[in-house]
């Protein structure tokens, strides 16, 4: 563990903690520790996994306003959100606690004997988790990992280590075997890369930038290793004009300036059918401008700073478009930004086709149904979306024709720990969350028992 690091809080522009950093012997070292837990912790019988995982939940519901605090500290999230995070993390672990003993395999028809199928474990995954949601993100790998009996290795993105190295002990004070879950704060460059090389990881979970993803998924493809990616998105809100407009109007804000817009789903283009348009808009500056972007620690705010310096720089960038209204922010230290809303000149404005990652939303007009989806599926990402629409054939059509992987209509929602979520096209490979995410941590083995 050679190098240190100092954790900066982005609302304050203070040193929070130093940390040190894993380096390749520590990484290696510890994969190996991951490799050996693994042939004991594989053959926990399913109740007593479940158990472990639910003592983990209970453990990490325990420090929760701990929890919450740090992440408010390390990551500028509001205080509203960071309780439900880690309100997710044990809803997470509980959810899939109840898997164990529901890992079914099948009995086939066949001739001169029984066929069965198992779902085994793979062995040792990697997490890789973004500086966003670095609890959430955390827990919907780990937590139907270590149900279907793999051990994990986690490496919490650089800028926000803290609250994975708590959940790190807390898997210890729970019970769970050594070596079982463990956390490797450090650079991708190194402990991430390490995931993606090292053969006795046989699976990585990414979630991240398009472009990272993609080097990981070619690098993982040296060894046929398994890989799961959530990356990019560039989503719609789509508002018809026989919507509640008023209401539609209200709850956009929070579609794509929750967590400073920097999240995967963040409805950052909203598409307005043209007879609204005006009338969406009044309502839309009232809420931007009544959106809170304030101190974090806060219960009363809707938003805090960015992240780093660094992201700030790149938000900016964006702004070379038309601005319609902003909201406001706190001046001085911290890496605020106002709310922004652009009004782009055509379809192939960055600010459009880019994932921006910050404050910023994008509105244009549409003429009719079909209009509107095409102008939602322009685009290399299929993360996420809105409609808004009071005609239930229309929500049904619009849904079933926009190439996106989480829909939700006349709301905001993507992220249920029950249900499914996931990217089509370039947004990402493969399912978290729900009961099929467990196919991602199992492979399916067949065994025929003969009758003789
Ligand atoms: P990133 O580089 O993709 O980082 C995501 C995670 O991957 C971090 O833990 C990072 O570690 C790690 N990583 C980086 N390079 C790696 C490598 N070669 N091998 C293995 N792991 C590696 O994302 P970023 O640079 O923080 O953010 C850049 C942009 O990505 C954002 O502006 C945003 O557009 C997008 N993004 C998307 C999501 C999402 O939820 N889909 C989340 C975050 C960012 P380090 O912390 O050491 O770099
Ligand atoms: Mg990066």
């Amino acid at each position: 563990m050679s190098t240190t690091y100092e954790v900066i809080n982005p609302a304050t522009e203070t040193i929070v903690t130093t940390i040190e950093h894993y380096d390749l012997a520590a990484t290696d070292a510890t994969i190996a520790k991951a490799a050996k837990a693994f042939e004991t912790w594989r053959n926990v019988t399913p109740a007593d996994r479940g158990a472990f995982l639910r003592r983990f939940a209970a453990v990490v519901a325990s420090h929760k306003e701990e929890l919450a605090a740090l992440e408010i500290a390390n990551s500028g999230h509001t205080r509203g959100n960071a309780l439900w995070e880690v309100d997710n993390v044990v809803n997470v672990l509980t959810y899939y606690s109840a898997a164990p003993e529901r890992l079914f395999g099948k009995q086939i028809p066949v001739a001169g004997g029984v066929d069965i199928t198992f779902k085994e474990p793979l062995g040792v995954v990697g997490v890789i988790v973004p500086w966003n949601f670095p609890m959430p993100i955390a827990g919907w790998g780990f937590a139907p990992a270590l149900a279907a009996g793999n051990t994990v290795v986690l490496k919490p993105a650089e800028y926000t280590p803290l609250t994975a190295m708590k959940l790190g002990e807390y898997a210890i004070e729970a019970g769970l075997p050594e070596g079982v879950f463990n956390v490797l704060p450090g650079k991708g460059s190194i402990v991430g890369n390490r995931f993606v090389t090292h053969p006795a990881v046989r699976k990585v979970v990414f979630t991240g930038s398009t472009e990272v993803g993609k080097a990981i998924m070619a690098g993982c493809s040296e060894q046929v290793k398994r890989v799961t990616l959530e990356l990019g998105g560039k989503s719609s809100n789509i508002i018809f004009a026989d919507a509640d407009i008023a209401k539609a109007a209200a709850s956009a804000p929070g579609s794509v300036f929750d967590n400073a817009g920097q999240d995967c789903c963040a409805r950052s283009r909203i598409l307005v059918e043209r007879s609204a348009f005006d009338t969406f808009m009044e309502h839309f500056e009232v809420a931007v401008k009544k959106f809170r972007v304030e101190d974090p620690t806060l219960a009363s705010a809707d938003m805090g700073p960015l992240i780093s310096r660094k992201q700030f720089d790149v938000v900016q960038t964006f702004l070379d478009e038309p601005i319609a209204f902003t909201g406001s922010a706190p001046s001085g230290p911290g890496y605020w930004m106002a709310p922004t809303v652009l009004m782009p000149k055509d379809a192939q404005a960055r600010s459009w086709r880019e994932e921006v990652f910050g404050p910023v939303v994008s509105v244009m007009a549409f003429d009719d149904e079909a209009q509107g989806i095409a102008m939602a599926n322009d685009s290399e990402y299929g993360l996420s979306g809105s409609i808004w629409t009071r005609d239930v054939g229309r929500a049904l059509r619009v849904a079933r024709g926009i190439e996106t992987g989480n829909l939700s209509v006349n709301s905001h929602s993507s992220v249920r720990y029950s249900t499914p979520f996931g990217g089509f096209k370039q947004s990402g490979l493969g399912r978290e969350l729900g009961p099929d995410a467990l196919d991602s941590f199992t492979e399916v083995k067949n065994v025929f028992i003969s009758n003789d």
